[in-house]
């Protein structure tokens, strides 16, 4: 009992000073050889995971219960750096190289006199992109997917109580998603949507409302329907506000998994969508399975079909309260939508490249507005299971 009173204290100090990483700067230099220099500098001593991924050339630096404060100059001699949470307490600092590089020296020196800790990368110029992978001592490499059980395939299952909602804010983390005018970050939006949606959806008493993410962290694309899966969710709703080339474009849409995109703003959407793992530096073991087989194995069961139904009741919500697109109810191949077994729809709640609309998505009772809306959808969508199964 005892014992087991220390651990628990012992990991609630850790975590508390672990937390307290403050990473201050990062800056660039010359080295002797004509090499460049990459420091990161903080306030403690920092365990990393730093990793190269080509083609294009980017080093990765993984820093757990670390934050960073507002670094404004982000771009030295074709380097240029982003940065967000990767995990729920693990920064991501992506380095985008527009050159072939080495790590000829990778170190960290403790903070000495007037000298922060740092964390030191040495590169050099190479004819040939170089595989590099270096942990630091301790380092705790959390490569498991938040917030995911593991999928339970037992028989027998007890019925579940209530329909279970699974809501996806779009984006997160070192993922930012669409930027509007006014500075508006989609993830931000999308958070504060989703939220809204899984409290009024909750507040009903029928369903039982799951987020993929409740802060501002990232959750790969697979990972999200993933968690759908594994919770037996009945329907899966992301959420979206992006941009599009088209600033006169100005209301709400839904889209559902095909391989044919309806147009070509629905295909380009799509890929900037799908470019999120990506832009994260998200690693896989194995190449995520194609639209095609999905959309056959989809074939074989109801879920396109309850998808489209989904999105025709929330859209008949909607259309009551918000502006939409002509043809609201678009096609695409969205990553995030393919999971053979949960019906999915994805909401576009207005695009931030409209300042008008990004004003909108800013406030708050648009948000709720909206939120409410989609929420009708749902309980609409429940009524013609109930009636036609
Ligand atoms: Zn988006």
């Amino acid at each position: 009992m005892v014992k087991h009173y220390f651990w628990l204290l012992g990991l609630v100090l850790s975590y508390h000073s672990a937390l307290a990483i403050d990473i201050a700067n990062i800056r660039f230099g010359k080295t002797e050889d004509g090499g460049t220099r990459i420091v990161i500098e903080a306030n403690k001593k920092m365990e990393y995971h730093a990793f190269a991924i080509n083609n294009p050339n980017r080093l990765v630096v993984d820093i757990p219960s670390a934050k960073i404060g507002v670094i404004p100059k982000n771009e030295w001699g074709g380097i240029k750096y982003r940065y967000g949470y990767f995990r729920k307490d693990i920064m991501r600092i992506v380095f985008d190289i527009d050159f072939n590089y080495l790590v000829l020296k990778n170190f960290h020196l403790d903070a000495i006199g007037e000298y922060p800790n740092r964390l030191v990368f040495d590169l050099q110029r190479a004819a040939n992109p170089q595989n590099f992978d270096k942990k630091s001592a301790g380092f705790n490499d959390n490569t498991a997917p938040i917030n995911q059980s593991p999928p339970d395939n037992t028989p027998n299952k007890p019925a579940k109580a209530k329909p279970v909602v699974v809501i996806d804010a779009g984006h997160g983390g070192i993922d930012p998603g669409a930027k509007g005018r006014l500075g508006t970050l989609e993830k931000n939006i999308t958070l504060n949507i989703a939220k809204k949606l899984a409290g009024i959806l909750q507040k009903t008493g029928n369903f039982e409302a799951i987020l993929t993410r409740n802060d501002d962290y990232f959750v790969p694309l697979r990972d999200r329907f993933r968690i759908a899966e594994s919770k037996q969710a009945d329907i899966f709703i992301a959420i979206h506000a992006d941009s599009i080339a088209n600033p006169n474009f100005n209301g709400a849409s839904i889209y559902t998994l095909s391989e044919q995109a309806s147009d070509k703003e629905a295909q380009k959407l799509a890929e900037a969508e799908n470019a999120s793992d990506f832009y994260a530096a998200q690693i896989y073991a194995d190449a995520p399975s194609d639209i095609k087989r999905i959309l056959l194995e989809l074939g074989q069961r109801n879920t396109k079909q309850e998808s489209a139904i989904l999105a025709k009741n929330i859209l008949g919500k909607l259309e009551q309260a918000v502006p939409l697109l002509n043809k609201p109810h678009r096609f695409a191949g969205f990553a995030v939508l393919k999971s053979p077994l949960v019906p999915s729809v994805l909401i576009e709640a207005g695009f931030l490249s409209n300042s008008q609309m990004e004003k909108k998505l800013l406030d708050e009772n648009y948000q709720k507005l909206l939120a409410e809306r989609i929420a009708n959808g749902v309980q609409e969508y429940f009524k013609h299971l109930q009636n036609y199964k």
